[in-house]
């Protein structure tokens, strides 16, 4: 691929040579698990087994490389496969800073499993950079970062958390799921490693599920993660992987009407005398609104909202509204809403009355209507 090419182009070519043999211009989809090899294994064409690698998913890591601007990338069978082998990847002994507000999946992660790798998870207050310089130890060897993050859309400042961590030679790892490399590009703004939950808006129908880490740099991290990927088995399926490599096509386009049907979203909330706050980064309100308009290039497709009336309101609203689906997960075409204390176990930590939407393609007018119908309840 040219390098000067912008991203809405490299989202439709990178990976998508025509094939060599028949010059079929839509990627084939390769299901074959073993490769023809010489009789002493001599390789054909660099595969040997579908575990260690496969052309399918050739294609999609040359793909999300080159649209987060990292110079490798490998994918998994889920987000969290890939979180999992990031920070299962650290020596023991690790500590990692993450943010207050994240992945529900993130925190079970620290909570029951990391402890027995030697790494530890600690929480701090990453919308304010100055809190994550004092947190930093000698034993803590990564900052991940998620921003916007779940369910709260905090942002947090990479350029700044960058700087903090190559201070104390520590790593930032960026959960990039919310943004896209659309929207914001955290190797550019210093990051060593991105992470995304491919599932989200890079499938982008709702029927697909994977995850994926974008290196920056080509180097022995990169060769470790890929051999640990192979030993340990956890790798994407290559149907799964040509899906996801078929909704790249299409993210950028995407994207931008996501992000426009939020920012309606938002500010019709915002007007509403029974909602208590608006979360969304496009707002000016916004506590770290400037950062993300510096960091990010739109605000993505996300909102959240808490109610003055309670969990009871919350609960009315998402009980009457039709054209929004009472689902979990985000990112798809369609408008999701979900009530996250209630998904998130015994100890929940959204507020009781926070309902987060994945805002998604269909017409505004609809979407608003819709959102009548949901505040029209809450008076019943
Ligand atoms: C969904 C999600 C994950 C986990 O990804 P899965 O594909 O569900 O395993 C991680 N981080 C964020 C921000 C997510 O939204």
């Amino acid at each position: 691929m040219r390098p000067d090419l912008r991203l809405e182009t490299l989202a439709i070519h990178a990976g998508g040579e025509a094939d060599a043999h028949n010059g079929a211009v839509a990627p084939p989809l390769h299901l074959s698990t073993t490769f023809k090899h010489g009789p002493a294994a001599e390789r054909r064409a660099g595969y040997e087994y579908q575990r260690e690698g496969n052309p399918t998913q050739d294609r999609l890591e040359t793909a999300l490389a080159a649209l987060d601007g990292g110079e490798g990338a490998l994918v998994y069978g889920s987000g969290m496969a890939a979180m999992t082998a990031a920070l299962e990847g650290l020596p023991a002994g690790s500590e990692v800073l993450i943010p207050e507000d994240c992945y529900a999946g993130l925190r079970s992660l620290g909570a029951e499993f990391l402890p027995e790798r030697g790494v530890t998870l600690r929480r701090v207050d990453q919308c304010d950079a100055t809190a994550v310089a004092a947190a930093m130890t000698p034993s803590v060897r990564m900052i991940w970062a998620e921003t916007p993050s779940n369910p709260q859309l905090r942002i947090a400042d990479l350029a700044a958390l960058s700087i903090i961590a190559k201070q104390h030679g520590a790593l930032l790892a960026v959960d990039n799921t919310f943004a896209t490399p659309m929207l914001q590009r955290p190797i550019a703004l210093g990051a060593d490693l991105v992470m995304h939950s491919t599932t989200k808006y890079m499938g982008g129908h709702s029927d697909v599920m994977g995850g994926a880490l974008v290196f920056a740099r080509r180097d022995a991290r990169l060769e470790k993660a890929a051999h640990r990927r192979h030993i340990t088995g956890n790798i994407l399926a290559p149907f799964s992987a040509w899906l996801i490599l078929r909704g790249l096509r299409s993210l950028p386009a995407r994207m931008a009407w996501h992000c426009a049907n939020a920012r309606r979203v938002a500010a019709f909330l915002a007007a509403q005398s029974a909602v208590e706050t608006v979360y969304f980064p496009g707002l000016a309100t916004h506590h770290n609104h400037a950062i993300a308009a510096r960091q990010m290039s739109d605000f993505g497709g996300m909102v959240s909202l808490t109610f003055k009336g309670g969990r009871e309101a919350a609960l009315a609203f998402a009980g009457a509204v039709e054209v929004f689906t009472n689902a979990t997960s985000l990112g798809g075409v369609e408008s999701l809403i979900e009530h996250r204390a209630s998904v998130e176990g015994p100890n929940p930590v959204s507020p009781p009355s926070l309902l987060r939407l994945s805002v998604g393609l269909e017409h505004s007018e609809d979407l608003l209507a819709d959102l009548r119908r949901g505040l029209a309840a809450l008076g019943r």
